[in-house]
């Protein structure tokens, strides 16, 4: 109503901490967001992007309508035109060529969508190609081997008990800017500052002195990439000093004796040269994670962009498990969403990888996807399988996957490419087709992939804040239209089949015994497709209603009635249940990662690089979506080279001079910033920037432009288990711009 004011309660889809947001909606627009107080998880925590949710709900460059390209221009169109230009270009190219000639690319927004956890599946299994790509290369996918190989499933991550933990180890984070990643807990900052009121401890290793580095009881500054050698040392002192304790896991735990002999290779005096910690530090660290009454070691970003990622991603969980610190309180733990279940026991089929191998670097395929560092590579070599057209769904990976130069140029030789996303930015204006969803604000939320791993059980679901206004297309109808259309059911198929099929084949599959699915389907709630999904999953999940078995559970309903989410408590210990390895048990000496210790053990007398670079991560930016906000890119400009000062001087370098970086891969200019918050031998850019290519539509961002760090990574660097693109510790030179 006009002049109406309301207050809506939101989850923020922009990170993956799930804060609740309070948002002022006046003439349907969003006028005001802070955070939500009563949130049951947040407690009104609130970043600044989080502030902004209004701002890019509402941003004018926002995609309301299709594009199709003629020339090279792009021109809106309706929905119909728009799925007809996609049949009469993709369907001629599937006919001839077969599934394998259509690669797919999945940006990290997805695990943000409902549409993304609910609709892809159906459209990658529609459309039978093998060349899947996503972030998880880019960024994670070394956590996902780790953990398939150690408890059987690359979904069980564990947490760290940042709430209850009396010493946390961060590798390769930044928490205090990321809110946290692969461990949502909003208000990090916070949690960390009551961590240190209740007389605990955290200490960073990094490169970089991070904003969390600042605040920590310690920081030690490590060489990039070497993290491996670190926690060897550390392991290593376990074993020889006796330290050992198991506690609770004993009798869980196989393959301990073959760690201890992969250990020797790595005494702390033999590994303080390479990572630059010293020998009494290393061991002083393992002696206080064994001390601590409880402990919890947690690696990101900087531990898995590297090339030991999967050996990295390992070792800290082997420290958390020899320390006796896996899956209980105050160590890392791990959660139970309420949209899952629990196992009925432990033991299963484990993890495998390599089922299939790529066309071109015969690199094997990995949770069903291909390394993004070999995208181009399929789209530029000729041939039987060769990629000749291309779909990305919320991704831009001309900004955030390796020597994106190289796969600009490839996407400009595609036949044909179709991209799902609300910007015509870098990698869309290739494109022959847009579809543009909804804005956030007019979509429910539900998060599938982060209460999987908060650091608190909780739930919490959001309605739609905005009424639909016809502009843009719910992202679920997108995404159905397009798997039917791949199966030949023609570019007007109605949506509406394939989200009855989803909801049957649902309760299917959750069907408690002596139930039927028409009299479940006539108890499911909701009024749009994934709030029907959504039911299913919540009233068959672990703390769900049971469809009125248990009516104290939890159905969407229950949750619609608590806009500031339902608390479900503390974590709680879940082995043997969560183990889902062959054996039953944490299987501590996967074949895979002791046979790659050798290539670790290898490089131990490598020969140095003179300056590597590394990424960073800031408050007011996530990879390269939040560009076009004005709030958050003003200011001094962030993309900036940082260099030690004994690196400027020794380069003749000085502050703000225009520097030209070289790496294998390309070249980039950027301005220097002199500062000792990087180590000597270290540069780093920020990630996701990048905004001066013609064609895109994203009128802040391209006044903000900065340069795009990964025109220098390798995409023949990858961390070989996992298929994980290299980011982090590469060989530059850099010199002033001009000079020779
Ligand atoms: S921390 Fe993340 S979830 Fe919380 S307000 Fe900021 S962007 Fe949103």
């Amino acid at each position: 109503m006009p002049g109406e004011t309301r207050t809506a309660y939101r989850t923020c889809p922009l990170c993956e901490a799930a804060c609740g947001l309070e948002l002022t909606v006046a003439d349907d627009r969003i006028v005001a967001a802070r955070g939500d107080s009563a949130h049951v998880f947040s407690h009104g925590f609130i970043c600044p992007k989080g502030a902004m949710f209004g701002q890019l709900s509402a941003d004018p460059d926002r995609l309301r309508r299709p594009l199709v390209r003629r020339g090279d221009r792009h021109e809106e169109v309706s929905w119909d035109e728009a799925f007809r230009a996609i049949e009469a270009g993709l369907g001629p190219i599937l006919q001839r060529y077969g599934p394998q000639s259509v690669a797919v690319y999945l940006g990290n927004p997805n695990v943000h969508t409902m549409a993304g956890g609910l609709y892809l599946s159906p459209l990658l299994r529609a459309l039978g190609s093998r060349n899947i790509f996503s972030a998880s290369t880019v960024d994670q996918m070394p956590k996902h081997v780790s953990s398939g190989y150690l408890y059987g499933s690359p979904l069980a991550i564990p947490v760290p008990d940042v709430d209850r933990t009396d010493l946390l180890l961060i590798l390769g984070a930044n928490p205090w800017e990321s809110n946290g990643s692969l461990a949502t807990a909003a208000d990090f900052p916070g949690r960390l500052k009551a961590l240190q009121a209740r007389g605990g401890r955290f200490i960073v290793v990094d490169p970089r002195r991070t904003r969390t580095a600042e605040h920590a009881d310690e920081h030690l500054a490590i060489r990039p990439g070497t993290d491996a050698y670190l926690l060897f040392g550390i392991v290593h002192t376990l074993v020889t000093e006796h330290l050992v304790d198991l506690g609770a896991l004993a009798g869980h735990v196989t393959g301990l004796t073959q760690v201890g002999e992969l250990a020797k290779a790595f005494a702390p005096e033999r590994v303080a040269a390479v990572c630059g910690v010293t020998a009494p530090r290393i061991r002083g660290l393992a002696r206080d994670l064994a001390a601590a009454p409880t402990a919890a070691v947690y690696g990101r970003i900087g531990t898995c962009t590297v090339e030991f990622g999967t050996l990295t991603s390992w070792l800290v969980d082997v420290v958390n498990v020899l320390t006796g610190n896996l899956d209980r309180p105050g160590g890392v733990m791990f959660p139970l969403a309420a949209h899952l279940r629990p196992h009925a026991r432990s033991g299963g089929k484990g993890f495998t990888v390599g089922r299939w191998h790529s066309r071109v670097r015969g690199l094997p395929e990995v949770k069903g996807e291909f390394p993004v560092a070999t995208l181009a590579d399929e789209i530029e070599t000729e041939g039987d399988g060769q990629v000749r057209a291309f779909v990305t769904v919320a991704g831009n990976p001309v900004l955030s996957t390796p020597n994106s130069g190289r796969l600009d140029r490839a996407l400009g030789g595609l036949d044909f490419m179709v991209s799902v996303d609300p910007y015509l930015n870098e990698t869309t204006r290739h494109a022959d087709v847009v579809l543009p969803p909804t804005d956030p604000a007019r979509k429910g939320h539900y998060d599938f992939s982060f209460l999987a791993l908060a650091v608190r059980n909780f739930a919490a679901y959001s309605p739609p804040v905005l009424p639909a206004d016809g502009s843009g297309m719910d992202e679920c109808d997108i995404l159905a239209r397009l798997t039917l259309l791949v199966t030949g059911q023609g570019a007007d198929a109605d949506p509406g089949m394939l989200h009855e099929q989803m909801l049957e084949q649902a309760l299917q599959r959750a069907l408690p015994a002596g139930r039927t699915v028409a009299e479940l389907r006539a108890m499911v709630d909701g009024t749009h497709p994934a709030e029907r999904l959504l039911d299913v999953a919540l009233r068959t999940g672990a703390y769900g209603d049971g469809f009125g078995a248990r009516p104290d559970g939890l159905s969407l309903a229950r949750l619609l009635a608590h806009p500031h989410g339902v608390d479900l408590g503390p974590l709680r210990p879940r082995i043997p249940e969560v183990l889902q390895t062959p054996s039953g048990t944490v299987e501590l000496c996967p074949a895979p990662i002791a046979a790659d210790v050798e290539r670790l053990r290898g490089a131990l007398d490598r020969e140095r690089d003179d300056l590597v670079l590394i990424g960073r991560r800031h408050l007011r930016s996530n990879n390269s979506w939040m560009h076009n906000v004005p709030a958050l890119v003003k200011g001094r400009d962030r993309c900036t080279l940082q260099m030690h000062p004994a690196d400027a001087a020794r380069l003749a370098l000085t502050d703000g001079d225009d520097a030209r970086v070289v790496s294998r891969a390309g070249t980039v200019s950027a301005p220097v910033e002199v500062t000792d918050r990087v180590m000597p031998g270290v540069v780093s850019l920020p990630h996701g920037w990048g905004h001066d290519l013609p064609g895109i539509r994203m009128t802040v961002a391209a006044a903000h432009p900065g340069v795009n760090s990964n025109v220098l990574t390798d995409e023949f660097a990858i961390d070989p288990l996992s298929g994980n693109s290299v980011l982090n510790g590469i060989p530059v030179e850099v010199k002033a711009a001009g000079r020779p």
